[in-house]
């Protein structure tokens, strides 16, 4: 069966009109990857969060906004970015029961630092005035330039995923994990000391979360960032038959072996 892999979405204005999708670049890794991407707006409220989670099979929290301060107990520094309520709490109550159901999950920039929310853990709220000295983290370049560093923990399953121990990579964050959120592990930092990949110290439920954009280098045949999206997308097809059940209820005919699209995006190990 294929995999079905939820995107977070967003809710923005764009030429006047109130839209909610998200960046085409998630769409695009995920379907180079072998899974079927399926958009989740964060206008669902939670009553529809356990129908979401049997459509899926696997889930990516997106980039975006500042997560509201109020939910990791701080008050609001004032260089605080734009939040949206709303999309907090769709992600955090959608996050709390994927986990809850063992989905495997991919959290990318502000996805990793809802998922450190989510368990516990604190931010920091803006990198330039908080830690002067840091990195430039909001980089004014290309979306798929890279220009900083990480070094990736060996062993780790983002080093496996990525098959790399050391990375250069872009950066549209001004926040960061500032305390760990229990059941968490670093796995990757910059040179300045600001964490850039965790994961779950439990092999399952399955996490990868990274502080950098990984769906913006779709277009780079060899990028190792597309080691993450296949092994999500390879994790997810495991999880699949445990809630769909063998057949792979939903209408899909039962596949052997390794789902069609799998090989292709693991090539850049
Ligand atoms: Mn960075």
């Amino acid at each position: 069966m294929i995999p079905r892999i939820g995107l977070t979405g967003v809710t923005r204005a764009v030429s006047g009109v109130d839209r909610t999708g998200v960046n085409a670049a998630y769409v695009r890794s995920v379907i180079q990857a072998g899974g079927v991407p399926l958009i989740l707006s964060p206008l669902l409220d939670e009553q529809h969060h356990a129908n979401l989670l049997d459509l899926l099979d696997g889930l990516v929290f997106t980039g975006g906004e500042d997560v509201d301060p109020a939910h990791y107990g701080a008050t609001p520094h004032p260089r605080l970015g734009d939040v949206d309520p709303v999309r907090d709490r769709f992600e955090l109550g959608l996050y709390r029961a994927s986990r809850i159901r063992g989905l495997p999950v991919l959290a990318i920039c502000r996805g990793i630092q809802l998922v450190n929310v989510a368990l516990g853990g604190t931010l920091w709220q803006d990198l330039p005035s908080e830690r002067p000295g840091a990195l430039t983290h909001l980089q004014p370049t290309g979306r798929d330039q890279r220009t900083h560093p990480v070094e990736i923990t060996a062993g780790s399953r983002l080093a496996r995923a990525l098959a790399a121990s050391r990375l250069e990579v872009n950066s549209f964050h001004h926040q960061a994990i500032r305390t760990l959120g229990p059941g968490l592990v670093v796995t990757a930092t910059a040179p300045d000391g600001e964490i850039e990949g965790v994961e779950s110290q439990d092999p399952e439920p399955w996490l990868l979360a990274v502080q950098w954009h990984p769906e913006e280098f779709h277009r780079e045949g060899s990028a190792p960032e597309r080691g993450l999206f296949g092994a999500l997308v390879q994790k997810a097809g495991e999880y699949a038959p445990s809630h769909r059940g063998p057949s792979g209820a939903g209408g899909e005919q039962p596949t052997a072996g390794t789902p069609p699209g799998t090989e292709p995006a693991r090539s850049g190990r």
